[in-house]
């Protein structure tokens, strides 16, 4: 698993409480030595909408599709994911669950490997990629570039970062909360406090 923060609104917390002061009209109690701590007043009382206003984007990569097809649920995420009709899968990684025993791990990958051929076989018979797809596993690597405002990714972390999430989309949002929460603070803190 592999999660780059690769894009943020700059001074996202200043933007936020410019946003949120200019409902109150109160910029004139806006001070840089104070700045971002009205911010979780806000999530206490539920006004949200000034956290639309600050973005991030993210590329994931080293993760498994079966990962990628719970984030995608998440309506709100703007997507770009590698495509397997116009990609090859003839190489395709996959991805291993813990729960695999050490002392089988050989014989999940000799499984995958079987897949891998099957896949090829299927396109050396002429089948297009996006037709040979249909025998991958969920396994299959995959990589994408996600963003979201600040709204949404709380959002999706209060879901997802949960101990009951499936350990693998909650590996991913646990360490977009840590990265989110390094840049933000006053806006992933109290998620941050809960699940990191
Ligand atoms: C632990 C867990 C287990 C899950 N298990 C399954 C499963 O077994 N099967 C499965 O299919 N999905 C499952 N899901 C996916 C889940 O049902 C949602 O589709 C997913 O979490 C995205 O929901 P969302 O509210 O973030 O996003 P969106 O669906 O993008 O919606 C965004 C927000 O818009 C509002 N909204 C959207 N549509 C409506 C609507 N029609 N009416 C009213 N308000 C709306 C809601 O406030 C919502 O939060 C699971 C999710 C979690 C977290």
């Amino acid at each position: 698993m592999k999660v780059e923060l690769i894009a943020i609104t700059p001074e996202c917390e200043r933007i936020i409480e410019i946003a949120a002061r200019t409902c109150y009209q109160s910029g004139d109690k806006m001070v840089p030595e104070k700045l971002g701590e009205l911010l979780p007043k806000l999530i206490a009382m539920g006004h949200e909408s000034p956290f639309e206003h600050a973005y991030a984007t993210f590329k994931i990569s080293d993760v498994s599709r079966a990962m990628t097809h719970q984030l995608v649920r998440h309506r709100l995420l703007a997507v770009s994911q590698k495509s397997q009709r116009y990609v090859s899968e003839g190489n395709f990684e996959w991805v291993t669950p813990p729960t695999v025993p050490a002392g089988r791990k050989t014989e999940f990958d000799a499984d995958m490997l079987v897949i891998r051929d099957m896949y090829k076989k299927w396109k050396d018979s002429g089948m297009k990629n996006e037709d040979a797809r249909f025998v991958l596993p969920n396994a299959c690597t995959t990589e994408m570039i996600v963003s979201a405002n600040f709204r949404e990714w709380r959002h999706v972390f209060t879901v997802r970062c949960h101990r009951r999430a499936q350990w693998e989309i909650r590996d991913v949002c646990l360490a977009m909360l840590a990265e989110l929460n390094r840049q933000a603070p006053h806006v992933f803190g109290d998620i941050a406090k809960e699940f990191c």
